[in-house]
């Protein structure tokens, strides 16, 4: 009798479990719960945005060796002065969420790598690309949208020089050991104007103009941005910590 009483209850048990587990309910995760960000309004940022800039002065960066960032600051943007050398920001992050507009020169000069050249680097190594590619010919993997000398965009979404265009960047950072040995690679996705360009690529190292990319442990770091000599202007940078 007791042995009976013990293996309806197991069954009783076990069916009763089948049930719950059929339940939508099973299945529902209530917590924890999202945290709740206010989304842009009029291309504004997000509520948890830090801003690095918004079109009225360069607070947030600085030159290479921490002096004042000296690009020009007008009509709400920056712009690229020839010579003033890259500028990074004086926050360092590790994975992020960056939005960035820039815009090429409206009288084109130059062509190929010469025609509206600046870049985006993340933690101060990897480069987007930043080049006026409306109907100007370069190689592939150094174009608008690549990630330089590593990744072919997967479209071409340039609009036309002197015309704003949209940076949307999701950025994973690369991890090393303790003895600098990387075991995780940087991921890069880009949107440029609106359309995925580059989807969770793996970023090989460095960007390098010559060579192979290197791979030497780093922690947090800058955003930097690129003086390639070109009159480029960027407005509304803001990101957002993963
Ligand atoms: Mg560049």
């Amino acid at each position: 009798m007791k042995k009976l009483v013990i293996l309806l209850g197991i069954n009783f048990l076990l069916l009763s479990n089948i049930f719950s587990q059929k339940e939508p309910k099973a299945t529902e995760v209530w917590s924890p719960e999202s945290r709740v960000v206010t989304p842009a309004k009029n291309n504004a940022p997000p509520s948890d945005a830090i801003v690095l800039f918004d079109g009225k002065n360069l607070g947030e960066w600085t030159s290479m060796n921490n002096a004042k960032a000296e690009w020009k600051v007008a009509d709400d943007c920056m712009t690229v002065v020839k010579g003033k050398g890259n500028i990074k920001t004086k926050k360092e992050f590790g994975d992020i969420q960056l939005h960035i507009e820039w815009r090429t020169p409206a009288v084109v000069e130059g062509k190929g790598q010469g025609r509206g050249n600046s870049g985006v680097f993340l933690q101060e190594r990897y480069e987007v690309q930043v080049l006026d590619n409306y109907k100007n010919k370069t190689y592939s993997n150094g174009q608008a949208g690549s990630v330089y000398k590593q990744h072919i965009p997967l479209v071409n979404a340039c609009k036309g020089p002197g015309e704003w265009q949209t940076y949307d960047i999701i950025y994973t950072a690369p991890k090393f050991n303790k003895d600098g040995i990387k075991v995780s690679s940087a991921f890069l996705t880009v949107i440029h104007n609106g359309v995925l360009v580059q989807n969770h690529v793996e970023v090989k190292g460095t960007t390098v103009n010559v060579g192979q990319p290197k791979n030497i442990a780093h922690g947090k770091a800058s955003i930097i941005l690129q003086d390639h000599s070109n009159p480029v202007s960027y407005r509304n940078i803001w990101v957002r910590e993963l």
